[in-house]
C-alpha cells in the first residue's frame, strides 16, 4: 500500500513526496484511516515506527485553516514536543496549517503570539495548562486530543495535569492515545477520559535484519576499554552510549575524550540549554558519541545513528526498547552492543524475558586495557546481586 492508496488530501501526498514519504508504516497504515474515521485510538506504539505521521497526518488533513486551535497533542519534554511539531510541520508545508509549540523554561511572549495564529498546538502538559489558565487555549474548541509517549508523561510526574487537560477538553472531542507501555494510572485515564477506543498493537518488534544486537560479556573493570576497542574498531558514524547513571555518563563521555573520541554528555542534570546546544550538536554530526542517559536521550531522531552501546542494562526493560529505538531509523541499518558485567545480568534477563529479541553473545575480542578515571562517585555502591548470568547458548 502506498499513501495515494488512502484517499489522501492532495496537499498532504504533495509533501510526503517531497519528504521522500512513499510507504506508510504498519501504525500508519492502521492508525490513519481508523483517525480519519473519528474513532479513539489507543496505539501501543514504538519508537522509531513511524507514529508521529500517523496522529500528524490525519490532523493536519482535519484542521481548518484560520479557524483558531482545533487540535492539541501532548508530549512529556521539550524535546519531543519540538521534534513532534518539526515533524507534523514536513507534511503540513502545503496546505498552510500553522503549529504553535509550548513548552516551560521559556518566555510566554512569542509563544502567546504563535497561539493566535495556530491550527494545532504540541506541547508539554505544565506549559499547557498555563496558556489554558491564561485564556490563550481555548479548550472548547480543540476536537483532537492526543496524548503522546503518555506512559513516559506519567513517569515524569505529569499525571495530575494530564487529568486536569482532559477534564477541560468537549466531552465528543477525539482522543489519541500513544503510550509504550499500560500503567494503571494510564488504563483510568483511558476509562473515563474515552469513547469506545479502537486498540492498535504493534509490540516491540525489531526487524532483524536491519537492526543486529550484540552482547558482550565483561568485568565491569574492563568495560569502557572495550567500549573505546568497539569505537575505534567498528568506527561509527554516529553513535550513543547509553549509561544508566548521570555521573557514569558523565565519567564516560569525560574519558573517551582523553582517549581523542569526539564525544559529550547528555543528561537530567544539565541546565536546559546546554541539553538543547548538545543535541543540536549532535544533530549537526559535530560529535561523533554521545553518552546519554535515559531520559535525556527519550525521543532522540537522528537518522544516522548506526550504534547503540549500552554501557549498562536498564532496570525497565522498556527503556532497552526505546534506546535500540535510536537506531535503524525510518529503515536504515543498525547495531546494539551490550556490555554486561555481573551488575548487569538481571535486567539483561528481564529484557530477553519481556521481548523475543535475537541478540546474539560476541567473545571479547583482544583489547588494550587502558584506565578509566572516575570523578568523585564511588561505584562499588553499585554492585548489584551476586548471581551469576547464565548463558543461553
Ligand atoms: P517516529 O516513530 O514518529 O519518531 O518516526 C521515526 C522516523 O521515521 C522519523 O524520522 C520519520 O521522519 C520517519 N518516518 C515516519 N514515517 C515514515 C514513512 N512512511 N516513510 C519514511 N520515513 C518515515
Amino acid at each position: 500500500m502506498r499513501f495515494e492508496d488512502m484517499g489522501l488530501e492532495e496537499s498532504i501526498l504533495d509533501s510526503l513526496q517531497r519528504i521522500k514519504f512513499d510507504k506508510p508504516t504498519k501504525i500508519q497504515r492502521k492508525a490513519i484511516p481508523m483517525i480519519r474515521e473519528g474513532h479513539d485510538v489507543f496505539a501501543q506504539s514504538e519508537t522509531g515506527s513511524g507514529k508521529t505521521a500517523a496522529f500528524g497526518i490525519p490532523i493536519v488533513e482535519k484542521v481548518k485553516i484560520g479557524e483558531g486551535i482545533q487540535a492539541l497533542i501532548l508530549e512529556p519534554t521539550r524535546e519531543l514536543a519540538k521534534q513532534v511539531a518539526g515533524e507534523i510541520k514536513k507534511f503540513s508545508k502545503y496546505k498552510g496549517v500553522k503549529i504553535a509549540t509550548v513548552y516551560g523554561g521559556t518566555s510566554y511572549v512569542p509563544q502567546i503570539k504563535d497561539l493566535k495564529r495556530a491550527e494545532i498546538v504540541v506541547g508539554t502538559p505544565g506549559r499547557v495548562m498555563d496558556m489554558m489558565n491564561k485564556g490563550h487555549i481555548s479548550p472548547p474548541d480543540i476536537n483532537i486530543f492526543v496524548l503522546d509517549e503518555a506512559d513516559k508523561m506519567i513517569d515524569m510526574g505529569f499525571y495530575d495535569d494530564m487529568v486536569f487537560i482532559a477534564k477541560q477538553m468537549p466531552r465528543d472531542r477525539q482522543t489519541l492515545l500513544f503510550s509504550a507501555t499500560m500503567p494503571d494510572k494510564l488504563k483510568y485515564i483511558r476509562k473515563k477520559f474515552s469513547k469506545k477506543a479502537k486498540t492498535i498493537e504493534t509490540a516491540y518488534k525489531v526487524n532483524d535484519d536491519v537492526l543486529k544486537q550484540y552482547f558482550y560479556d565483561i568485568p565491569y573493570t574492563k568495560k569502557f576499554s572495550l567500549l573505546l576497542h568497539l569505537i575505534a574498531d567498528e568506527a561509527p558514524e554516529l553513535s550513543i552510549v547509553f549509561c544508566n547513571a548521570r555521573r557514569e555518563a558523565d565519567d564516560v563521555a569525560r574519558n573517551l575524550k582523553e582517549n581523542g573520541i569526539n564525544a559529550r554528555s547528555l543528561h537530567g542534570g544539565m541546565p536546559q540549554n546546554k541539553r538543547e546546544k548538545t543535541i543540536k550538536q549532535f544533530h549537526a554530526k559535530n560529535i561523533e558519541v554521545l553518552v546519554a542517559t535515559d531520559v535525556a536521550a527519550r525521543g532522540i531522531d537522528v537518522k544516522d545513528v548506526t550504534h547503540i552501546f549500552n554501557y549498562g542494562i536498564p532496570a525497565n526493560a522498556e527503556d532497552y526498547a526505546n534506546r535500540i529505538g535510536r537506531t535503524a531509523r525510518a529503515g536504515e541499518e543498525g547495531t546494539a552492543i551490550s556490555l554486561l558485567s555481573r551488575d548487569d545480568h538481571d535486567a539483561f534477563r528481564r529484557v530477553q524475558r519481556t521481548f523475543s529479541y535475537n541478540i546474539q553473545e560476541v567473545r571479547p575480542p583482544r583489547f588494550r586495557v587502558m584506565e578509566f578515571k572516575k570523578h568523585n562517585y564511588n561505584y562499588s555502591k553499585r554492585n548489584g546481586p551476586k548471581r551469576r548470568f547464565r548463558r543461553s547458548a
